[in-house]
């Protein structure tokens, strides 16, 4: 582990995981999943370790009952829940479906209430009490979501916060559902919350790209949940990363989960597989590029210690590292890719080798694995063929 890190760390106790690629991971535009994909994933993210799979929103569809009862019927260590709206109707259907838990949510800022649902402040109380008791009668593990709570009036959410945890409810969700929190306002709201003496989770958008930097605040905050999806995936600009705030929950702020950080890269391959939706390249921690080398500099420093240009072992999320020779590239990386692929150059071969790759990157090329081998081998009949001489000197 590197020093660097480990020295900024603290035990700062266990942050537990809410997934929800099977509900708002599923709500991203161009996805849609059978209840046997579904239950694949399912499957996937409980031998991950998270705490709680959120399987679906069961009014929804036939599909959505059918996946959401596969997955509670499983025996998994994770708790299963799903989503209901404040409403008899909808809570029915999750209970159909056999789970333990229930995600009940409704909006609470007033721009929501105003515009779209029409209701007041205290009818907006009055329905989420009546749900929640229904739901407590039932036996339901309750987690209230206020959506929209990051606009809403610190007053009015508090207040919805005491009237849940009466009513029965054990988590409260601050939703972040347009993604405008900020990590300071977010920590001010977990505080805010927890005051009314009941355990808080935060569900948080991507939109400003703030999504896991708000989530890390919340749980320096005190809020023991953080609800994420794997490659944060999601509505519009997707969700909390799970990857990238489990790994840096843990190696930057010394916050524990119980994911097992060396399934990461497999299992978001395993979803992007499923959902048909791309790892962007440049992704944290789980992107081809993130322990990816090319600059001459870098990959050299790499060879001497990993740690100087990586902030940690990739073997801890289940990867390698890897090299790319382009015209930033240097001698010592050149031929380290080649010791890899077993070639072994001259050190006049390797000149010509490296010449080519950087004269190719000028011109807009980068080189492949596959490049690399075929310039090494003309190399070798380059030089054999007495070449060099028209070579010189470049
Ligand atoms: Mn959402």
């Amino acid at each position: 582990m590197d020093a660097g890190i480990a020295s900024a760390r603290k035990d700062r106790g266990r942050v537990r995981i809410l997934d929800t690629t099977l509900r708002d991971g599923e709500q991203t535009p161009g996805i849609s999943l059978t209840p046997e994909q579904k239950m694949s994933i399912a499957t996937m993210l409980d031998d991950l370790g998270v705490d709680t799979i959120e399987a679906g929103f069961p009014i929804t569809s036939a599909g959505e009952q059918e996946a959401a009862k596969m997955i509670a019927s499983s025996g998994f260590s994770a708790k299963v829940t799903c989503l209901a709206r404040a409403e008899k109707g909808d809570i029915e259907k999750a209970i159909d479906c056999g789970v333990s838990g229930i995600h009940i949510f409704m909006s609470s800022s007033d721009i929501h209430l105003r515009e779209q649902f029409r209701i007041s402040r205290e009818e907006m109380t009055e329905k989420v009490a009546e749900a929640v008791g229904f739901a407590k009668a039932h036996g339901l593990e309750i987690e209230f979501s206020a959506m929209d709570a990051t606009r809403t009036e610190t007053e009015h959410i508090t207040e919805i916060a005491n009237v849940v945890r009466d009513a029965g409810a054990t988590m409260f969700d601050i939703a972040d559902t347009v993604g405008i929190c900020t990590p300071d306002r977010m920590k001010e709201l977990v505080r805010d919350v927890s005051a009314a003496h009941i355990d808080v989770s935060v569900h948080c958008h991507n939109d400003f790209g703030l999504a896991v930097a708000n989530s890390i605040a919340a749980a320096e905050a005190g809020a023991s949940q953080v609800h994420a999806t794997m490659t944060g995936i999601g509505e519009r600009a997707g969700n909390t990363s799970l990857e990238e705030f489990v790994m840096a929950a843990q190696m930057l702020y010394g916050f524990s989960t119980g994911i097992r950080t060396g399934m990461l890269a497999e299992a978001c391959r395993f979803v992007s597989g499923i959902t048909g939706f791309p790892v962007p390249p440049n992704k944290p921690i789980v992107g081809r590029n993130a322990f990816g080398h090319k600059s001459g500099i870098h990959t050299q420093g790499i060879m001497e210690n990993p740690l100087t240009y990586e902030p940690f072992d990739p073997g801890i999320v289940g990867r390698g590292r890897w090299l790319q020779a382009g015209k930033h590239s240097g001698r010592h990386g050149i031929a380290a890719q080649l010791r890899e692929l077993n070639i072994s150059l001259g050190a006049r071969e390797l000149g010509w080798v490296v010449r080519r790759v950087k004269e190719r990157g000028d011109s807009g090329k980068t080189t492949s694995t596959e490049e690399l081998m075929q310039l090494a081998l003309a190399s070798r009949q380059t030089m054999a063929g007495g070449v060099i001489a028209s070579d010189g000197g470049t």
